[in-house]
């Protein structure tokens, strides 16, 4: 048996009149960039996600940027945010001119641990970038609590978590801004490079549309120095017809996620294997990956194992931000950050995708049993 980390096809086939259709129009129309297709989409963002706007933008790294460059975030502020995340969270905070500053994670949910954040707030911190990673929020009470208190605005990064809920509210509609990816592996994803920004008002979804367009309020007049971070029509239309089954693809993955946990548990790898827990509040997990930790070392050794014996695995992330070469001269060093150290030496993604069959997951399971016989 064949079992790939994700495979796309088998959720294309369903959709794929409806979309070539909708690729037709617009290509008909010859209107590629903004216009009734992208407002359209965003319109559903909105509703999606329950945020007062949504602007689309070109990648979950530019919504991010964008966030900041809206607020004049730059040379001499401080954003407090994760070192266990996609390098673009931070990758972003320093594209402004800003400088990252790291708190460590909480070992359960691997996202960042509030008590941490405290610890790391000076005169020049301006923003908190809490991740929801792998597709569970963050604890977004004490962080929002932590940003009213230090006069701070907070950036959701929900690349990995739309339509992931906190306490019933959801991703990307608590902060002041939610930055959402479309790349194609995300739980939604377009065909090509994609993203959006969700805000707390209208005025700042206006903002951001002047900045998404070179900071032009009216035309050849430039109010900011933006950038050309719009999103085109062919991207909004799919994501558009895409967005209307992502609950239903949410909850296959829930449900996937359900079936490992009673595979794992009859195959007694208790004591050798840590499976994705839940946070002590209450959330509603997406899943966009679903990554073990694996005890005693043995992580790469598995890996491997399961890629001779064709299941498909990676590791997300294998270096905690602070240790890449490129934030050298930020000073980080082994052992700054413990708990995200740790989790970089022993998480494993597995399968999670909604199509992936009953038979997959015991192929899967089976597979690492065998590892440890
Ligand atoms: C994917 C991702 C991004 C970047 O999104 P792109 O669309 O690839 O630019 C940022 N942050 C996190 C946590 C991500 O997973």
């Amino acid at each position: 048996m064949q079992v790939p980390l994700l495979d796309l096809r088998a959720q294309y086939a369903p959709l794929k009149a409806e979309i070539l259709k909708a690729v037709e129009e617009i290509c008909d129309s010859q209107r590629f960039i903004l216009g009734p297709a992208v407002e359209s989409f965003e319109k559903d963002l909105v509703a999606y996600c329950r945020s007062e706007g949504a602007v689309g933008v070109t990648s979950g790294s530019d919504a991010l940027i964008i966030a900041l460059m809206a607020e004049g975030i730059g040379a001499g502020d401080e954003v407090i945010t994760t070192p266990f995340t996609f390098f673009a969270t931070v990758g972003a905070i320093v594209r402004v001119g800003a400088t990252p500053v790291f708190a460590d994670i909480d070992p359960v949910t691997f996202n960042i641990d509030p008590a941490e954040i405290e610890k790391k707030i000076t005169p020049r911190t301006k923003a908190i970038i809490p991740v929801h990673l792998f597709g569970q929020c963050a604890d977004m009470d004490p962080i929002m609590a932590i940003a009213k208190e230090h006069n701070l605005f907070v950036i959701e990064d929900a690349c990995q978590a739309i339509g992931a809920e906190y306490k019933g509210r959801r991703a990307g509609s608590i902060g002041r801004y939610g930055a959402f990816s479309f790349f194609p592996s995300k739980n939604l994803g377009c065909f090509g490079d994609g993203g959006a920004v969700t805000c707390d008002s209208k005025e700042l979804e206006a903002l951001l549309k002047i900045y998404r367009n070179h900071g032009q309020s009216k035309t050849y007049i430039h109010e900011y120095v933006g950038g050309n971070f719009r999103i085109d029509a062919l991207q909004a239309r799919i994501l558009e017809i895409k967005l209307k089954h992502l609950d239903s693809w949410s909850v296959a993955r829930q449900a996937n996620a359900d079936h490992y946990a009673q595979l794992f548990a009859d195959a007694g790898l208790g004591d050798k294997i840590v499976l994705p827990q839940k946070a002590s509040y209450d959330v509603r997990h997406i899943y966009n990956q679903y990554c073990i930790r694996v005890k005693d070392g043995k992580r790469d050794a598995l890996k491997n194992y399961l890629a001779e014996n064709n299941v498909g695995c990676a590791i997300y992330y294998p270096l905690s931000l602070h240790l890449q070469e490129c934030f050298k001269s930020l000073g980080g060093k082994v052992g700054d950050y413990p708990v995200c150290e740790e989790a970089t030496g022993e998480v494993l993604a597995l399968p999670i995708f909604g199509e992936c069959t009953a038979a997959e997951r015991e192929y899967v399971v089976g597979t690492i049993k065998n590892f440890y016989k």
